[in-house]
């Protein structure tokens, strides 16, 4: 990176070739990006750099069964810095069986414009599984 001042290093992940993209300044201030292979290398590298964002996944308990707990994940990455604290929001949920796949369980979780979904069915005790259902991780084998 000639004549630049160099701010960071990283790869893009956005398609399996995997870029390392360097990220320096101009002369004039101007953030500047090389060694993306395509259009898309540039936004990656600045939102990573100026406003970076995460998804996440966990899993909470259900209500209305024995120790039962549903997956869930973010409908849309988040700012890096809000990961905890809507985390912590997570943490609270206890969503009542039976939990449908693609079920908000939380919307605009601290306003941040991502729902919290579960990614997966988990009906009560006494509920048959629908079919095509996988058993749920935290069910008993027989
Ligand atoms: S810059 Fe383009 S080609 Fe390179 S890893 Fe990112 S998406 Fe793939």
């Amino acid at each position: 990176m000639n004549e630049r001042a160099f701010v960071d290093r990283l790869t893009c992940v956005l398609c399996p070739v995997g870029c390392e993209l360097e990220i320096g300044r101009d002369a004039a201030g101007e953030l500047r990006v090389e060694g993306h292979q395509c259009d898309k290398g540039v936004p990656f590298a600045l939102e990573e750099i100026l406003r970076p964002k995460r998804n996440l996944a966990t899993s909470v308990p259900v209500r209305g069964t024995a120790a039962k707990m549903v997956s869930v994940r973010l409908s849309a990455p988040v700012p890096r810095e809000m990961l905890f604290p809507v985390l912590a929001e997570i943490a609270k949920l206890r969503p009542e069986a039976p939990v449908r796949r693609g079920q908000v369980l939380l919307a605009d979780v601290l306003g941040t414009g991502a729902d919290v979904i579960a990614t997966r069915h988990q009906g009560a005790d006494s509920e048959e599984r629908p079919s095509g259902a996988r058993r749920s991780d935290s069910e008993p084998r027989s």
